[in-house]
């Protein structure tokens, strides 16, 4: 019993996103549905990339958290619209907290929506939101076993972002074992190792968002 509510939950979610995906398509806004654990470095991630993209694609954020303004406030000093959602506990966004807040951005003047999810490496990954890719962001510091302790975020994720590589003098993993076990969930994943910090990397992620957004 309790697995058919589970997938009714899902196809209901399903549906609401297909009519995201609509509106998305109609106003030609590329999304992205940025899920990682809490404290990989989403928000960080989101800011260097604005940086690096702003001045060539308009660009908005959705700010997933459980509570609290800050990630969007990071934001907000860019001067890139964005829109908080709390989900007051949910540890995951799903297609309707979406779309409830989408009146909020000027969607027709977006070409690049970045939605940054609820900190988690579970359910995030089985809620579409009517996004065109999802991307997956580990730190190195999570350790090397994420992927086959995860599988599904691996599974779902079009890319991989590594981020942290500047730490890796000083933990005792195999990143190797990180690219091979996401390759055997998913042989379709394009696998990034990046720093948001030194920057290393970063191109190598910006030349992939502009081949997907043809610019
Ligand atoms: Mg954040
Ligand atoms: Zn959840």
């Amino acid at each position: 019993m309790k697995v058919k509510v589970v997938s009714r939950i899902l196809q209901a979610n399903d549906r609401l996103a297909d009519e995201n995906r609509r509106l998305f398509k109609e106003k030609g806004v590329y999304v992205i549905n940025l899920m990682s654990a809490p404290g990989a470095g989403k928000t960080t991630l989101i800011v260097e990339t604005i940086k690096a993209l702003k001045d060539r694609v308009s660009i908005g954020v959705v700010e997933g958290d459980i509570v609290g303004t800050d990630d969007a406030e990071r934001i907000d000093s860019l001067g890139i619209p964005v829109v908080q959602i709390n989900t007051h506990g949910a540890c995951h966004l799903d297609a309707n907290m979406v779309r409830e807040v989408l009146d909020e951005l000027p969607l027709q003047d977006i070409r690049l929506l970045i939605v940054e999810n609820v900190g988690n490496l579970v359910c995030p990954a089985e809620f579409n939101i009517g996004e065109d890719m999802k991307v997956m962001l580990l730190s190195v510091s999570e350790g090397d076993d994420k992927p086959g302790k995860y599988p599904l975020m691996f599974q779902e994720s079009s890319a991989l972002l590594i981020n942290k590589i500047d730490l890796l003098p000083y933990l005792d993993i195999d990143i190797e074992r990180i690219k091979s076990t996401a390759r055997a969930l998913n042989p379709e994943i394009e696998i990034i190792e990046l720093s948001c910090k030194t920057g290393q990397g970063m191109d190598r992620w910006v030349t992939f968002l502009e081949e997907k957004l043809q610019i």
